[in-house]
C-alpha cells in the first residue's frame, strides 16, 4: 500500500523500512529514521508548547480587541496596543509553527512548518502596512 512520509511527504511503500508515528489523533508513517526523529520532535514540541501558543493568541486577540476601544479615546494607546497585539500574533506563529492536520495531509510537517513560519514573518512585516492605514 502506497502512502507518504508524514514529515517530508515522500511517497513510500508500507513495510519498506517505514516507521509508524502518531501525530495528534493521526496515524502516520515516516520514510526513515531521520524523518521519524524530526516528526517525533515536532509532536513533542507541539504537545509541550500548545498552551503557550494558545496563550499568545489569546493575549494577542485581547490586545487587538482592546485597541479598538483605545482608538476612540487616544490614538497613541490604540496604535500601541494594536501594534503589540498584531506583532505578538506574528511572533507566536513564527515561534510555534504548528501544522494543521489538513496541511500535513497536503504538504507534510516539514513544509507545513516552513509555511507557518513564513505566515508569521509576513504577519510581522505587515505591521507597518496596518499602521499606514490606521494613522
Ligand atoms: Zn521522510
Amino acid at each position: 500500500m502506497k502512502t507518504f512520509c508524514v514529515y517530508c511527504k515522500v511517497v513510500v511503500e508500507k513495510d519498506e523500512g517505514t516507521k509508524p508515528i502518531t501525530v495528534g489523533a493521526y496515524k502516520a508513517v515516516c520514510c526513515g529514521e531521520e524523518c521519524f526523529t524530526n516528526a517525533a520532535n515536532y509532536v513533542d514540541f507541539s504537545r509541550r508548547r500548545k498552551i503557550l501558543y494558545g496563550l499568545g493568541l489569546a493575549v494577542s486577540a485581547i490586545l487587538l480587541f482592546v485597541s479598538i476601544f483605545f482608538f476612540g479615546m487616544t490614538e497613541t494607546l490604540g496604535v500601541a496596543f494594536f501594534t503589540i497585539g498584531w506583532m505578538l500574533l506574528g511572533v507566536a506563529t513564527f515561534m510555534f509553527p504548528f501544522v494543521m492536520p489538513q496541511t500535513i495531509e497536503m504538504m507534510g510537517i516539514r513544509k507545513g512548518m516552513r509555511l507557518s513560519r513564513l505566515v508569521g514573518i509576513i504577519t510581522i512585516l505587515a505591521t507597518p502596512v496596518w499602521l499606514l492605514f490606521l494613522l
